[in-house]
């Protein structure tokens, strides 16, 4: 694998670090996780809606934009589109990215927490399972997320390959999927600060902080 640098490259690149108020890398620290590794969703409101799925793998968060957003009810399936590595630091990120800016818009905490590795827990003693890396690898990953609002276990799973590769979110159907619960609809707010975007996008444009 790549060294950090390199992996970060992409996301580097696309940022202009003295206008956006968005992290660089470096490390981190989550006194909200009890356990690393962590995940955080982020809901971006930019040119479209939709909430940044990132998890921790070898010391950056690897991404997916999901449109929709995640759903507890695991007979929905909702397409995530890989996105750049972001740094570890970006977990904590809610603010104002100026418009005309690389991912221009609003974005807020919209979940966070540690995650498994569901092989590990299904594993025989002493059985080598896949990494989470690897399993991204292979384009079937599965996760145990101890979130706010998501818990249980979650799929991310490729379908079709070359062009036609697509990536589904979808949760695994355990004690936390509830098909009516819907939490993006009854849940929009920052677990973070509280806030919803709409009330980050409108405290921000007068300048005050993202905390
Ligand atoms: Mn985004």
């Amino acid at each position: 694998m790549a060294p950090k640098e390199d992996r970060l490259g992409t996301y580097s690149e696309k940022r202009d670090f003295s206008s956006t108020p968005e992290p660089g890398d470096g490390d981190a620290e989550f006194d909200w996780a009890e356990q690393r590794p962590i995940f955080v969703i982020q809901k971006h409101d930019a040119s479209s809606l939709h909430y940044d799925f990132r998890i921790e793998v070898d010391g950056v968060l690897k991404s997916w934009a999901v449109p929709k957003g995640p759903s507890t009810d695991p007979r929905e399936r909702r397409l995530a589109v890989p996105t750049e590595d972001h740094p570890l630091p970006y977990a904590d990120f809610e603010g104002v990215i100026p418009e005309g800016e690389y991912g221009g818009g609003t974005v807020i905490v919209w979940d966070r927490g540690s995650y498994r590795n569901l092989k590990d827990d299904e594993a025989e003693e002493g059985e080598e399972v896949p990494s989470v890396a690897e399993q991204i690898n292979d384009g079937h990953v599965t996760i145990w997320l101890e979130g706010e609002k998501l818990s249980g276990g979650h799929a991310l799973i490729r379908t079709g390959s070359g062009e036609d590769a697509r990536w589904l979110l979808v949760k695994m159907d355990d004690d936390a999927a509830d098909a009516r619960r819907n939490p993006t609809s009854t849940e929009p707010q920052s677990v973070k600060s509280g806030r919803t975007v709409e009330e980050v996008a409108e405290q921000e444009k007068g300048g005050a902080s993202d905390d």
